[in-house]
C-alpha cells in the first residue's frame, strides 16, 4: 500500500534534505495521522541510520575542525548560540 501524498519522498524527508516548505507539508500530513506514511518514514529513518553507520569515518580538516571543536566546547559548557 502506498500513499500518493508523500510517496517517493520518504528517504529525502528522513535525511532532512527537503526544502522547508516540502518538509512542512509532510510534517502536516504525518500529524494528520496517515498510518502508511508513518510506517514508511520510520523505515526510511532506519535506512538512513544504517547508511550513516556504513560510511567511512572522516576527519574534518583545518578550519572546519577548529570550528567543530569550538562548537563542541561551547555545547559542553551549556552555551547556546553560534560560534564563529
Ligand atoms: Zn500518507
Amino acid at each position: 500500500m502506498t500513499c500518493p501524498i508523500i510517496d517517493g519522498w520518504y528517504e529525502l524527508y528522513a535525511l532532512g534534505a527537503l526544502e522547508a516548505s516540502e518538509g512542512a507539508r509532510i510534517d502536516a500530513h504525518l500529524l494528520a495521522g496517515c498510518p502508511v506514511c508513518h510506517r514508511e518514514v520510520e523505515q526510511a529513518r532506519r535506512l538512513v541510520a544504517q547508511l550513516a553507520c556504513l560510511s567511512p569515518p572522516a576527519a574534518p580538516a583545518g578550519r572546519l575542525r577548529l570550528r567543530l571543536a569550538a562548537r563542541v566546547a561551547a555545547l559542553s559548557r551549556g552555551a547556546h548560540g553560534s560560534v564563529n
